[in-house]
C-alpha cells in the first residue's frame, strides 16, 4: 500500500490561514507550482531558502508514494524594474551594462543557479519551463483575457483590468488587500501610465526602441508583463486547478494575486488548492542588501570567500540550518547559527554512520515503532522539519546508549531504525554524508599514530611488533615508506 494512504498530510494555505487536510485533486497524483528565479543575477540565498523547502515538500511527497509533477519555471524577460511597472526590464537593463545580449545573461546566471542547485543538492523538478519559450501561449492568454471583458489596450500596451474583476470576484482574496485600501494608498504619478486606475497591472507591454528584448504581437511590438508567464505556465502543464502552489511570501502580492485573477477570468475556476509560502531569510540580524555589504552568495558559504561568515560551512550544514527552522518563520543566517548546526549535523552523522557497526540485542529497550510514527507525524503537520530533526536526535541518543551498551535493540527494530533514519535523513531531509573526508582525517591520525609506535618498537629493537605494524598496514592497502625525514604513508 503506498504511504501517503496512511499519512493524512495537512498543509497550511496561505489563502484560507488555516492547516487543511491534504487531498489532492487526483488520487495519487499531485501538480505542484513553484515560482522560480529571475535569472539576471545570481541565485540568491533567500530564493535557495524557499526552493530548499519545496525540495523537501517534493521529496517527502515522493516518499509517500504520489506522482509528483512539480514545475518550477525561469523568468527570463517580462520582469521589470520596479512594481509599479515603470522602468526597464531587469534582464535587458542588465544586458545593456554589461554590454552582452539579453540571452547570454540568462543562460549565463541559469548556469549559476543550476550549480547552485546541483551543490545543495536539490532535485530537479519535473519540468523547468521558461518565460521566452512560452510566449505565444501568453498572447493566447491575453487575447483571452481581453474577450472576457476583464483588459483593456492602450497605446500597445494590454492592462488587466482589476476593479471590474472585483466586481464579480475578490482581488486581494490572497493577501488580505482591499482594492478600497489600495486606490488610498497608490500614489499616481501624472503622465507616467496609460492605466485607467493604479491598480490595473500589464499584460503586455510595448517596448520602446532601447528595449531589446521584443515579440510581435497584435498590440504592438513589446514583451509580456511578469505575472502572465506563470499563469501561463501552470494551466499549461498541471491544468486549470492544480494541488500545491509555492513561492517566497514576498510574492504573495502583487504577484500570485494577479496570477489566481489572470487563471481565475479565463477557466472560471479557482486555480490553486493550496497555496504554501515561506518566510523570509535574514543575515546577521538584518535584511541582507548588496548595498550594505551584508549580503552572501549561496556558493560563498561552501568556499568560505566572503566577510560575513567566520568560515567556510558545507552544503549539508547549510540543508540542515535551514530545516532546524520551520520554513513559516523568519530565519537568521549568522556564523554562530551555522556553528551550532554544523556540530548538530556531525553528532547527527556520526550516529549514522556507527548503525552498521550496531550489535544486535535480545531485547528493545525503546519503541522503535512510535519514534517511527513520531518521524511521520512531524512531516505530516504541514512539513514540520525541525520537530522531525528532534525526533531523529532521540535516535541518535538511543545508538550512542547502545554503543555503551547501555540500551539494546532487537535484529527486527535496529533495521526499522536504519531503514527508518535512512529515509528521512538523506531521502527526505537530501542531507549529505560527509563522513568520508572527516573518516579520511581520522585515518591519517591513526595511521600517524601506528607510525610512531612502529618506531617506538624499533628504538626498542622489537622487529616482530615493528614488522607487524608494516605487515598489516599493508594487508589493509596502506603503504609505508621510510625516508631521511621520517616515516611517510599512501592510501591505495
Ligand atoms: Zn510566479
Amino acid at each position: 500500500m503506498e504511504l501517503y494512504k496512511e499519512n493524512q498530510l495537512k498543509v497550511y494555505n496561505s489563502l484560507s490561514k488555516t492547516k487543511e487536510d491534504f487531498n489532492p485533486i487526483t488520487d495519487g497524483y499531485v501538480g505542484m507550482y513553484v515560482c522560480g528565479p529571475t535569472v539576471y543575477s545570481n541565485a540568491h540565498l533567500g530564493n535557495v531558502r524557499t526552493f530548499m523547502f519545496f525540495d523537501v515538500v517534493y521529496r517527502y511527497l515522493l516518499h509517500l508514494g504520489y506522482k509528483v509533477r512539480y514545475v518550477r519555471n525561469i523568468t527570463d524577460a517580462g520582469h521589470l524594474e520596479n512594481d509599479a511597472e515603470q522602468g526597464e526590464d531587469k534582464i535587458a537593463k542588465k544586458a545593456r551594462l554589461e554590454q552582452i545580449e539579453p540571452m547570454e545573461v540568462v543562460q549565463m546566471y541559469t548556469v549559476d543557479f543550476h550549480n547552485v542547485l546541483k551543490n545543495y543538492n536539490f532535485l530537479p523538478p519535473s519540468i523547468e519551463p521558461t518565460a521566452t519559450g512560452h510566449i505565444v501561449e501568453q498572447i493566447e492568454m491575453i487575447k483571452e483575457i481581453i474577450e472576457r471583458g476583464f483588459a483593456y489596450e492602450v497605446n500597445g500596451s494590454v492592462y488587466f483590468d482589476v476593479h471590474e474583476y472585483n466586481k464579480k470576484e475578490n482581488y486581494g482574496i490572497l493577501s488580505g488587500r482591499k482594492v478600497e485600501d489600495l486606490i488610498h494608498n497608490t500614489r499616481t504619478l501624472d503622465g507616467q501610465s496609460d492605466k485607467k486606475n493604479p491598480q490595473d497591472f500589464a499584460l503586455w507591454k510595448k517596448a520602446d526602441d532601447r528595449h531589446i528584448m521584443r515579440w510581435p504581437s497584435p498590440w504592438s511590438d513589446g514583451f509580456p508583463g511578469w505575472h502572465l508567464e506563470c499563469s501561463v505556465m501552470s494551466t499549461k502543464y498541471l491544468g486549470e486547478q492544480f494541488d500545491i502552489h509555492g513561492g517566497g511570501m514576498d510574492l504573495k502580492f502583487p504577484h500570485h494575486e494577479c496570477e489566481i485573477a489572470q487563471s481565475q477570468t479565463c477557466s472560471g475556476v479557482k486555480p490553486v488548492n493550496y497555496w504554501m509560502h515561506t518566510n523570509m531569510l535574514s543575515l546577521n540580524g538584518q535584511r541582507m542588501a548588496k548595498s550594505t555589504g551584508n549580503y552572501i552568495l549561496p556558493n560563498q558559504i561552501l568556499t568560505g570567500e566572503n566577510t560575513v561568515l567566520p568560515k567556510p560551512f558545507s552544503a549539508s550544514v547549510v540543508r540542515f540550518f535551514n530545516m532546524q527552522a520551520n520554513y513559516r518563520s523568519i530565519l537568521d543566517f549568522s556564523g554562530d547559527a551555522l556553528e551550532a548546526s554544523e556540530k548538530g549535523h556531525s553528532k547527527l552523522m556520526e550516529a549514522v554512520n556507527f548503525l552498521s557497526k550496531l550489535e544486535v540485542g535480545k531485547t528493545s529497550t525503546f519503541d522503535v515503532q512510535q519514534w517511527k510514527a513520531d518521524c511521520y507525524a512531524a512531516m505530516n503537520d504541514d512539513f514540520n522539519t525541525p520537530i522531525l530533526i528532534s525526533h531523529l536526535f532521540e535516535a541518535v541518543k538511543v545508538i550512542n546508549q547502545i554503543r555503551e551498551h547501555k540500551a539494546s535493540l532487537t535484529a527486527e527494530d535496529l533495521e526499522e531504525l536504519k531503514t527508518t533514519i535512512n529515509v528521512f535523513v538523506f531521502d527526505v531531509l537530501g542531507l549529505m554524508n560527509e563522513a568520508t573526508q572527516d573518516n579520511s582525517e581520522k585515518i591519517s591520525g591513526v595511521v600517524e599514530l601506528l607510525i610512531k609506535l612502529r618506531k617506538e618498537a624499533r628504538e626498542n629493537k622489537d622487529w616482530a611488533l615493528s614488522d607487524q605494524i608494516r605487515d598489516e598496514l599493508v594487508a589493509l592497502g596502506i603503504q609505508l615508506k621510510d625516508g631521511k625525514e621520517g616515516t611517510t604513508f599512501s592510501i591505495n
